[in-house]
């Protein structure tokens, strides 16, 4: 088996420090060649005396010259989507709308895009969806709950026709089973302490929202063209049950592992083979119980909003996820409480503004005036 090129984009956040170990478990069957960050310098030099990529990707152009200073072996550029150009598989984990150029230099180019990015197919959906039929581009998602559609999926030689409903499991986050009276005063600390996961800090507040389910809604229907009232969100606390799909003729096909984001981004690296090392491996005996339970949209009413920014359609994903982001930095700035968080993403969806659609600048412009629009509601 030759080597795969893999280039990581966002490779000091969560998902890029663990495709990294995913990589050094693999010994011998990746290559690093681009490694990417927006500002964390440190970090990438340090992965990249270990990995030694031809190219690295400094967004911030302040700490550019240091980084080419301390790394003489590689190529230093400011765009991370020219990390692409040498790769087999581009693993997109940067976060934030900061990711979309990633998503479409690599679907462009006819690669592999190993998604962990959000935003790229919730608000950048009506440009990447087309270039999705490149020839050799190929999207594999890099989230649990995607990652165990994606292989549940694979029972079937038809889920175009055979799928009769998708699962997307959720732990709940930190506040479930409390109610909204009782969430009032929680601070940024209790909102961060994620049950199952650990993951960055925008990630673990939209869990503590539900709108990381709700986003993961809209990106489960762009990703398997599954209808809106075919989709369906069960709290699971466990995160044992990564999500489930559920076809006409009754079955269920669920996807079991111990939490651990290593699995799925092997998933993305090695698909359709498997990578040789387990990662999240259950223990049967340990394995005590599965619950599930309804999700409660009345306190967690984020996952509601994503079901109807999803049903609109064109940009309104581009804008709650927006309207989200704004919210979020506000929150863990210490500036709003967390249930105002809902607050803003609602009254800033219920000011949507239809626009155009079709280009790059459209959904940039239609981004730019949701967090507009947020940063006046949050004023008011
Ligand atoms: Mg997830």
């Amino acid at each position: 088996m030759s080597t795969i090129r893999v280039a990581i984009a966002g490779s000091s956040g969560s998902i890029g420090t663990q495709t990294l170990d995913v990589v050094r478990a693999e010994a011998g069957r990746y290559e690093i060649v681009g490694l990417g960050v927006a500002s964390s310098v440190e970090t990438l030099i340090a992965q990249a005396n270990e990995f030694r990529p031809k190219v690295v990707a400094v967004a911030d152009q302040r700490r550019r010259a240091e980084v080419a200073a301390a790394l003489p072996f590689a190529e230093v550029v400011a765009d991370l989507a020219d990390l692409t150009d040498d790769a087999d598989v581009v693993v997109n984990g940067v976060v934030g709308f900061a990711g979309l150029s990633v998503t479409i230099r690599t679907l462009r180019m006819g690669k592999r895009l190993a998604l962990a990015n959000k935003e790229s197919l919730i608000a950048g959906a009506p440009v990447v969806q087309p270039l999705r039929s490149t020839v050799g581009a190929e999207l594999v998602p890099v989230d649990s709950e995607h990652c165990a559609i994606h292989q549940c999926l694979r029972s079937s030689a038809m889920p175009g026709n055979e799928v009769a409903r998708i699962v997307l499991t959720a732990s709940g986050g930190p506040f479930r089973g409390r109610k909204a009276t009782e969430l009032a005063d929680v601070g940024v600390d209790q909102a961060l302490q994620h049950p199952t996961w650990k993951m960055g800090p925008k990630i673990t507040i939209d869990s503590s929202t539900l709108m990381n389910k709700g986003l993961e809604v809209i990106e489960a229907h762009e990703l398997f063209g599954t209808a809106y009232d075919q989709i369906e969100v069960v709290v699971h606390p466990q995160s044992i049950v990564h999500s489930m799909v559920e076809f006409t003729d009754g079955s269920t096909i669920a996807q079991l592992s111990m939490p651990d984001m290593r699995l799925p981004i092997g998933y993305a690296l090695a698909y359709p083979n498997r990578i040789a090392t387990a990662f999240g491996r259950i223990d049967w005996a340990d394995l005590r119980r599965l619950d599930f339970e309804p999700a409660d949209t009345t306190t967690f009413r984020c996952l509601p909003l994503a079901y109807e920014a999803g049903r609109i359609g064109t940009t309104a994903p581009a804008w709650l996820s927006a309207a989200n982001e704004v919210a979020v930095e506000a929150f863990l700035a210490g500036r709003i409480r967390w249930a105002r968080i809902a607050e803003v993403c609602d009254a800033t969806l219920q000011r949507f503004e239809r626009s155009a659609d079709r280009t790059v600048d459209d959904i940039i412009a239609a981004d730019a005036r949701a967090r507009q629009v947020a940063t006046e509601v949050l004023a008011a």
